[in-house]
């Protein structure tokens, strides 16, 4: 992903500094003088939740982090990578797991791309999508970066989500796990546009599911991306549903977790652009202070040594009661 090039002015300076600082390097202490005026929807009243506190087991989820960092770098194309997949769908045994399989005609070639899609059904019409990439940054493939927030995190947190979803009949939406492939760009941004070189899996997904009327049926659409940062602050992204960001604000609230929440407004470049495009209620759940200045973002400095397993339960639970407060939600706000 990559902050949004059209940015309000009062985050030119920010932003100049975080493409600037790419590697890490020489960067710039300039940080916003202020955020900008939230966006907010009309108030939504929800109905009250009695039922128990999302679970998640925040240890396991982390050792999925883990075992996800150990296989190394996993560029598309990359040995690595097709390990990360195999573990991926290791973990979705007797699930109804669907492989979205296609060749991405990128700026540096040819390459397989696998989204693989969890689907876990509901007795409501309708779908509830999380989603996160597992791909590693290709123009870093021959250094020692690994995503560990990058990617690994996100990934992990799918997957214990999935254990939690697992055997238990949904009373409400279904839900659709996405582990999509090809978010990062193929060549720095610096030399290519980042929108016109990245997000080839999420955006095939989008474009298949609107031909064959799949979109129609989505509800919401929740991406979540670096979120296993120990100093855990979840931007608000301004290209997001302004309904789906109170409701994560309320489950947050629910849960004791606001502090970690909407503290920042801004826009970002990721694998949510595609379904917001085609008028999908869509959020990205993403902490673009990895560091100070976001230093450790695509460097060898994202490692595990970085993240808490109990940012993972934070965004995790969070993800899970706002999918019961969607499920409750008749009708949902107007898109
Ligand atoms: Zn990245």
């Amino acid at each position: 992903m990559r902050a949004s090039k059209s940015l309000p002015l009062i985050l030119t300076a920010c932003v100049g500094a975080l493409l600037a600082c790419d590697r890490g390097k020489d960067a710039p202490q300039s940080e916003p003088a202020q955020a900008p005026a939230a966006v907010v929807s009309p108030a939504i009243s929800f109905p009250p939740d009695n039922g128990p506190l999302p679970a998640f087991d925040a240890d396991r989820a982390m050792q999925y982090v883990k075992d996800i960092v150990g296989f190394g770098p996993r560029p598309l194309g990359s040995a690595n990578h097709k390990k990360v997949e195999e573990y991926i769908k290791s973990h979705l045994n007797g699930d109804q797991v669907d492989d979205d399989a296609f060749t991405a005609d990128t700026n540096v070639g040819k390459f397989p791309v696998h989204n693989i899609v969890a689907k876990f059904p509901g007795n409501k019409d309708g779908i509830i999508i999380l989603a996160s990439h597992y791909d590693t940054n290709y123009p870093l493939r021959n250094t020692s970066y690994v995503g560990a927030n990058d990617g690994a995190s996100s990934s992990a947190l799918l997957l214990e989500i999935a254990n939690q979803l697992r055997g238990k009949p949904r009373d409400g939406y279904s839900v659709w796990l996405v582990w999509d492939d090809a978010e990062e760009a193929m060549k720095p941004d610096t030399e290519v546009d980042f929108m016109s070189d990245s997000l080839y899996g999420i955006t095939h997904l989008a474009e298949k599911w609107q031909a064959d009327g799949t979109l129609k049926k989505v509800k919401a659409f929740m991406l979540a991306d670096m979120i296993g940062d120990a100093d855990l602050n979840i931007d608000r992204e301004s290209n997001s549903a302004p309904w789906l960001q109170n409701v994560i604000y309320e489950a947050a609230t629910r849960l004791g977790y606001q502090s970690h929440f909407f503290a920042r407004t801004l826009p970002m470049e990721d694998d949510h652009i595609p379904f917001v495009k085609r008028g999908v209620p869509s959020i990205d759940l993403i902490d673009f202070t990895y560091g100070y200045n976001n230093v450790f973002w695509h460097t060898s400095q994202d490692t595990v040594d970085k993240l808490s397993a109990q940012s993972l339960k934070i965004v995790g639970t969070v993800m899970l009661e706002s999918v019961r407060m969607i499920d409750k939600l008749d009708p949902l706000p107007p898109k």
